[in-house]
């Protein structure tokens, strides 16, 4: 049984009409580039051993790894601070544009629901007014719940093995797209079952949508 579902999900209003839904970090906003950097401003550093965040971020002074709890800090510092450093990905926003032609489009981030308001500003400031949905829920029940029993075409595009595998689990005949960076952490990051099609770049994204969604 999936846990129930604690958001508010109204003010996501869809038509009769295709649903393209959006990953936020590393799919439309940089993510772990900036973050990166971020914690190198903080006098800290990234170590490539794995991919996992607690364990390889080490103090640039002593060497030292960075406890569980001063990971989360500094992840949610840079959530506080994310107008300052996250930018979008090529293409994105044109992207997106035309697709609203024709579809709605929602963004499901897996970002602490508390850093929603610096998240809102930051993506409308960049002409992203699609709506947002912040949870750190399985995003599976979630699309399910949004997107119901409707027979129209439903995509999803994410960076992260785990959400699209969880999305493919509750949504039925989703398009599922694993679009990320070519960064140095996504090329540890499990990889997405052998099915689901992988592209860094979003006009190769947007070929497979349209071919989606125009079925
Ligand atoms: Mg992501």
């Amino acid at each position: 049984m999936d846990a129930p579902i604690d958001l508010d999900m109204s003010h996501v209003r869809l038509g009769d009409r295709p649903l393209i839904v959006c990953d936020v970090d590393d799919v439309v906003l940089h993510f772990f580039a900036p973050f990166l950097s971020f914690i190198e401003a903080e006098g800290h550093e990234f170590l490539p051993r794995s991919f996992r965040l607690t364990g390889n971020i080490v103090s640039k002074a002593s060497g030292i790894a960075l406890e569980e709890n001063e990971v989360h800090r500094l992840i949610e510092a840079f959530f506080q601070a994310q107008e300052q450093w996250q930018t979008p990905l090529d293409r994105v926003i044109d992207t997106l544009a035309d697709f609203s032609r024709d579809a709605d489009i929602a963004f499901l981030t897996a970002m602490p629901p508390q850093f929603s308001a610096q998240r809102r500003r930051l993506l409308d400031r960049l002409g992203l007014t699609y709506p947002l949905l912040a949870s750190l829920q399985p995003k599976g029940p979630i699309l399910r719940a949004l997107h119901g029993a409707r027979s129209l075409p439903v995509a999803f595009v994410d960076d992260m093995a785990h959400n699209l595998h969880s999305v493919r689990d509750h949504v039925e005949s989703c398009l599922l797209i694993n679009l990320k960076p070519d960064s140095v952490v996504h090329r540890m990051a499990p990889a997405a079952s052998a099915d689901i099609v992988q592209t860094s770049d979003w006009s190769e994204a947007a070929s497979l949508i349209q071919a989606h969604i125009a079925r």
